[in-house]
């Protein structure tokens, strides 16, 4: 697993710029205290080894997925709300591009 270096950190003899990659290649250890659940003494990560001070690539791309997921249910809801307004029907199962031409659709016919 890799690791990015969220902050300048000394870990294993080194001095770590932030943004530094670190190759991880065994187990993670898990925090004592909270089992891997993440508390306050392992700053949410669940783990110790690595620190905190390093987050997992991958999880950094999972969390802009997500992230990138609600910015699409948070841009169908408004279209909803605006289809809903102008009494417009639609198909709840409508993917994001779907409800986008259909409200595009729809304010030609209302003219606005
Ligand atoms: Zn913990």
């Amino acid at each position: 697993m890799q690791y990015k270096a969220i902050r300048k950190c000394q870990y294993d003899q080194h001095i770590w710029k932030e943004g530094e990659l670190l190759e991880f290649p065994g187990k993670t250890v898990p925090c004592p205290v909270c089992k891997g659940e993440g508390c306050i003494k392992c700053h949410k990560t669940g783990r110790i080894d690595p620190p905190h001070h390093f987050m997992p690539v991958t999880h950094v791309n999972v969390v802009e997925k997500k992230a990138e997921v609600d910015a699409e249910i948070s841009e169908l809801d408004a279209i909803r709300a605006e289809m809903d307004e102008m009494g417009k029907a639609y198909d709840r199962r409508w993917k994001l591009q779907k409800m986008r031409d259909a409200l595009i659709a729809a304010k030609k016919e209302t003219g606005k």
